[in-house]
C-alpha cells in the first residue's frame, strides 16, 4: 500500500483535484492488477487548497486583534471558494452533505471568530483549531470527489486517528497512540477495498483538543501514517519536478536530483528546502520506506526524486544546496569560557528555557555564535546570557548549505567551497565530523550570488 500526499497547489482547484483523480485511479488500477503484491490503498494524504491556511489564521488573528469584519469577510471569501471547488463532486448523491459539511465548518468559524473578536485574544490552541479546518474540509471534498467519480473512498477525520502531544502549532505525534488509531480505523476501510482520504497537518492530543504539526506539516502526515501502516512508498506530489539542486525561487538553472539518501533528504528539508517538511524523514527511516517527490502537474513525464536508505551515487561530492533566509546570528562572548566547563550548557539552557530552537552553532576559544530562525524571544534570551558573557545580534543574514554523502571523499572540499565564494563576507563555516553537509552563514543580501556561484562551481550548471 502506498501514501499519497497532495499539497496546497494540488488540491487548489477543481482542476487541480481532477489531477489528483487521475493520479489516485492510476494508482488504484496498479494495486488492483493480479500481479500486485498488495492491492490496499492508496491512502491519499491531502493539505488545504492552496493558500487557506495563511487565510485561516489571517482571519484568526484579525479576529484576536479585534477586526472582526475582516475576519469574517475572509472567511465568506473561503466559503464560497470552498463551495466553488464542491462543483468537482457534481450533482452525486453526496453534494449535498458535502455543501451541509462546508456550510457548518464556516458557521463554526464565523462563530469562533467573533468570540475571539470580543475576548481579543487568540491563543495557540484556537489557532490550531482555526487552521485545521482547511485541511478538515479539503480532505472532505476530495473524498467526495473520489466517489463521485467511481473510485470507492471513504473519508477518515485526522483529529480520530493522529494521536499528539499538546504543544499546540507544533504537537509532537505519539507514534504508539497514533498506530493503534490507524489500525482500528483505517485498516477496516482499506480491506473494504476503498481509497482512504485525510487531511494532513491536523491531529488531535489525547483529550481530543484540535492540534496541528506545525506549518508545512502535511508532508509528515502522511509519512507518520506510511510508518504506522506499514506503506510500502510515501508519495509526496507538489508543483515541482523533485527536490531541484537549489530553491527555484532563487537561482534558475536547477536540475532535478534524480536520487537521495535520507540523511541528504534530511539535511536538505532542515536547511532550507521547503519540498519536504524537515520531520518527513524520520518516520520513514525508521521503517525503511522509501519516500518520492512527484509533480502532480506532469505525473507521467518526470521521474522525481526517490528517497531512500542508499548513498546517493552523484558525480560531484554536492548533490544539492539548500537555503534559508531571515536568519539571525547571536554572538556571545566571554573570556570565562576559557577552560571553563559548563559555559555551553548555560549558554544552550537560555534558548531552552525560552523555547528557541537554534541552527547553526560555531566556537572559538572565547565565543560561541548561533543562528535562530525565529527571534522573538531574543531580548529575553540576551537579557539572560548577558549575566555571564557580552552579546550581539545580527539579523538579515541567511544559510547556505551544501549537501551530499560525497564530500567525505572530497579533502579539499572546503577550500574548493570558499574559494568559489571569494569577495562574499562568511560569518560562519561550519562542518560536523560525519561530513555530510558544510554549512555557511553570510549576508542575506549575498545570498543569489553566493548560491549562483556555488552552483555552477560544484553542480555544473551555470544559472
Ligand atoms: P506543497 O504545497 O506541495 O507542500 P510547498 O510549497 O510546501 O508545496 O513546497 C514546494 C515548493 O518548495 C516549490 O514550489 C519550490 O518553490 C520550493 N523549494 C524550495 N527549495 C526547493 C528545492 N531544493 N527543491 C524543490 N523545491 C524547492
Ligand atoms: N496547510 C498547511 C500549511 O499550509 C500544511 C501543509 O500544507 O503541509 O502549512
Ligand atoms: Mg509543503
Amino acid at each position: 500500500m502506498i501514501v499519497m500526499k497532495f499539497g496546497g497547489t494540488s488540491v487548489a482547484d477543481q482542476a487541480a483535484i481532477k489531477r489528483l483523480m487521475a493520479i489516485v485511479r492510476a494508482a488504484r488500477q496498479t494495486a488492483t492488477q493480479p500481479e500486485a503484491a498488495d492491492w490496499r490503498g492508496p491512502v491519499v494524504v491531502v493539505s488545504a487548497l492552496g493558500g487557506a491556511t495563511d487565510k485561516l489564521l489571517t482571519a484568526a488573528t484579525d479576529a484576536g486583534a479585534g477586526n472582526i469584519p475582516a475576519a469574517v469577510d475572509a472567511l465568506k471569501a473561503l466559503r464560497a471558494r470552498h463551495l466553488d471547488v464542491a462543483g468537482i463532486v457534481g450533482a452525486s448523491a453526496d453534494r449535498p452533505a458535502v455543501d451541509a459539511f462546508i456550510h457548518d465548518q464556516f458557521d463554526e468559524l464565523e462563530r469562533l471568530v467573533g468570540a475571539l473578536g470580543v475576548l481579543r485574544e487568540v491563543t495557540p490552541r484556537w489557532l490550531d483549531t482555526i487552521a485545521a479546518a482547511g485541511e478538515i474540509l479539503s480532505s472532505r471534498l476530495v473524498a467526495a470527489a473520489l466517489s463521485a467519480h467511481g473510485i470507492a473512498a471513504a473519508w477518515v477525520d485526522s483529529r480520530t486517528v493522529i494521536v499528539t502531544g499538546d504543544e499546540h502549532q507544533a504537537a509532537p505525534p505519539l507514534m504508539t497512540e497514533t498506530q493503534t488509531a490507524l489500525s482500528a480505523v483505517v485498516d477496516p476501510l482499506l480491506a473494504d477495498r476503498q481509497v482512504v482520504v485525510m487531511g494532513g497537518f491536523v491531529g488531535a492530543n489525547t483529550a481530543g483538543v484540535t492540534t496541528t504539526l506545525g506549518r508545512g506539516g502535511s508532508d509528515y502526515s502522511a509519512a507518520i501514517v506510511g510508518a504506522c501502516l506499514g506503506a510500502s512508498e510515501i508519495q509526496i506530489w507538489t508543483d515541482v519536478d523533485g527536490m531541484l539542486t537549489a530553491d527555484p525561487r532563487i537561482i534558475k538553472g536547477v536540475q532535478v536530483v534524480p536520487h537521495l539518501s535520507f540523511g541528504e533528504a534530511s539535511e536538505l528539508a532542515y536547511f532550507g528546502a521547503k519540498v519536504l517538511h524537515p520531520a518527513t524523514i524520520l518516520p520513514a527511516v525508521g521503517k525503511n520506506i522509501p519516500v518520492r517527490i512527484l509533480n502532480s502537474r506532469r505525473p507521467n513525464d518526470a521521474g522525481g526524486t526517490l528517497i531512500t536508505r542508499d548513498r546517493s551515487l552523484t558525480n560531484g561530492p554536492v548533490t544539492a544546496m539548500a537555503s534559508k533566509k531571515n536568519v539571525t546570528v547571536v554572538d556571545i562572548t566571554s573570556t570565562r569560557m576559557l577552560m571553563a566547563h559548563g559555559f555551553l550548557a548555560r549558554i544552550f539552557q537560555a534558548f531552552e528555557a525560552h523555547r528557541t530552537a537554534v541552527d547553526v552553532v560555531t566556537t572559538s576559544e572565547v565565543s560561541v555564535s548561533i543562528t535562530v530562525d525565529d527571534p522573538r524571544r531574543l531580548p529575553e534570551i540576551a537579557a539572560s546570557l548577558r549575566e555571564v558573557a557580552e552579546v550581539t545580534c545580527e539579523d538579515r543574514m541567511a544559510i547556505v548549505c551544501a549537501v551530499g554523502d560525497g564530500l567525505q571523499c572530497d579533502p579539499a572540499f572546503v577550500s574548493d567551497l570558499l574559494q568559489s565564494l571569494r569577495g562574499i563576507p562568511i560569518r560562519m563555516v561550519s562542518q560536523a565530523a560525519a561530513r555530510r553537509n558544510v554549512t555557511l552563514v553570510i549576508r542575506e543580501a549575498d545570498l543569489e550570488a553566493a548560491l549562483v556561484r556555488v552552483h555552477e562551481r560544484f553542480l555544473g550548471v551555470s544559472a
